[in-house]
Parts: structure tokens; C-alpha cells; sequence
């Protein structure tokens, strides 16, 4: 197993996200969401015209799965995943998506809804996680690889095993603190909610597997 270091930039915004005084840390959600339709959808284009590649829709989904005693969120999704090398230019880097000149510009004036309004893509997932581990196996491979991160210190790479295609997401939900409360991201109506009111756009189903207790 190699331990890596973050890129200068990436250790900033993940340090911001680990940081976060930011109330809206529920928006992780929407921004793994996209990941995961992003994922699938680039299986959907690419079988359009790759005529060995057919797309079954019901193949196709993005699942939560809520473990309240281990305190992990998990979102797999059947996606076209991330080779080793995938996994570690893609999430070792700044979001596309998200600006982070823009914020750097405007923190001063409105440091808060900034996030909000642009994707701060995967590393969002820092704001309510202290692990975070991502099993992805490639389209096209039958070899999976498991990136980890606890933050800024750095990440690993190492091979592992994975039946499906796609990535599973795994998330150590954070211990709740005296001022924050981070219990209520393994609870289903909770979740519900979210997607609701920021990924009921998606086009494919969102299934859950929420233990409840
Ligand atoms: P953005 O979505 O704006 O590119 P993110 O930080 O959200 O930025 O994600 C970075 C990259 O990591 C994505 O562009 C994609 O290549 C890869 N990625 C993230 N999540 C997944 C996933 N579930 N499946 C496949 N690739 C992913
Ligand atoms: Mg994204």
C-alpha cells in the first residue's frame, strides 16, 4: 500500500471542506449524486455507439446504503468507474465544476453561499466524513482498486476485490460533536429529503437500504 500526498491546491479546498463552519453540509449528497449519474451516463453514451456495449436501464441505479452502529454511509452506484490511475488524477484534483478562483475572489464578501451555488464536487464529502474510501471498479476490467483518504494527510491506493462494475463510495460519518449533530445523515427520512430537494432531477433511480433502528 503507497500513502500519497494531496496536490498543494486539493489540500486546500479539502482542508476547507474539513474545516467547514459551512451549515449547508448536506449538499454532499447532491454533489455524489451527480458523480454517480455523471458515471452511469458515461456508460449510456458510450454504448450508443460502441455496438458491443448494450444498456439495459434496469442495470442502472445508484444505491445508499445506511449503517447506523459502524456509522457508515455508502453510495454504490453501477457506473463506468475508475481505473487506479482514474482514481488518482480525478480525485486528487480540484472540481471541474466548482470554482475555487471564484471563491477565493468573493470569500471575503459572501464566503457562505459560495458552495451552495457551485459544485465543490467529491471533496464535499470531508464535511461530514473523516474517512472516506472509494471502491471502483472500471468498465471493461475485472480488477477493482480502494482509494482512502482521512484528509489532508494524504491518501492510499491499493488493489481489491469488487463483483460489479462501478464505484462504491464509503463514508465514516463523522462523531457528533457539541455543536454539530451529524447523526441524522444515516437516517432515511433524512436522506430522503435531500434528494428531494436537490437530485430529484437524476435519471436514474435512487434505491435505499437504510436499517432502521
Ligand atoms: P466534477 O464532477 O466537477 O468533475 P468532482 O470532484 O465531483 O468534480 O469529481 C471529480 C472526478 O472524479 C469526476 O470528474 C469523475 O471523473 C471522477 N468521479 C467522481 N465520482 C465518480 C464515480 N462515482 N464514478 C466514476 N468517476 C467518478
Ligand atoms: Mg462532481
Amino acid at each position: 500500500m503507497v500513502k500519497k500526498q494531496f496536490q498543494a491546491e486539493s489540500k486546500r479546498l479539502l482542508e476547507m471542506m474539513i474545516n467547514s463552519i459551512y451549515t449547508q453540509r448536506e449538499i454532499f449528497l447532491r454533489e455524489l449524486i451527480s458523480n454517480a449519474s455523471d458515471a452511469i451516463d458515461k456508460i449510456y453514451y458510450k454504448a450508443l455507439t460502441d455496438e458491443s456495449l448494450t444498456f439495459n436501464k434496469e442495470d442502472y441505479f445508484i444505491k445508499l446504503t445506511a449503517d447506523k452502529e459502524n456509522r457508515t454511509l455508502t453510495l454504490s452506484d453501477t457506473g463506468i468507474g475508475m481505473t487506479q490511475e482514474e482514481l488518482e488524477n480525478n480525485l486528487g484534483v480540484i472540481a471541474k465544476s466548482g470554482s475555487l478562483a471564484f471563491k477565493k475572489e468573493n470569500e471575503a464578501k459572501d464566503g457562505h453561499n459560495i458552495i451552495g451555488q457551485f459544485g465543490v464536487g467529491f471533496y464535499s464529502a470531508f464535511m461530514v466524513a473523516d474517512t472516506v474510501t472509494v471502491i471502483s471498479r472500471p468498465l471493461g476490467s475485472d480488477t477493482a482498486f480502494k482509494w482512502e483518504s482521512e484528509g489532508a494527510d494524504g491518501y492510499s491506493i491499493e488493489p481489491t476485490g469488487k463483483d460489479s462494475v462501478g464505484t462504491d463510495i464509503i463514508l465514516k460519518i463523522k462523531d457528533n460533536t457539541e455543536e454539530d449533530n451529524y447523526d441524522e445523515f444515516l437516517e432515511e427520512y433524512r436522506l430522503k429529503s435531500i434528494i428531494k430537494k436537490y437530485s430529484d432531477f437524476i435519471r436514474y433511480p435512487i434505491k435505499m437500504d437504510i436499517a432502521q433502528s
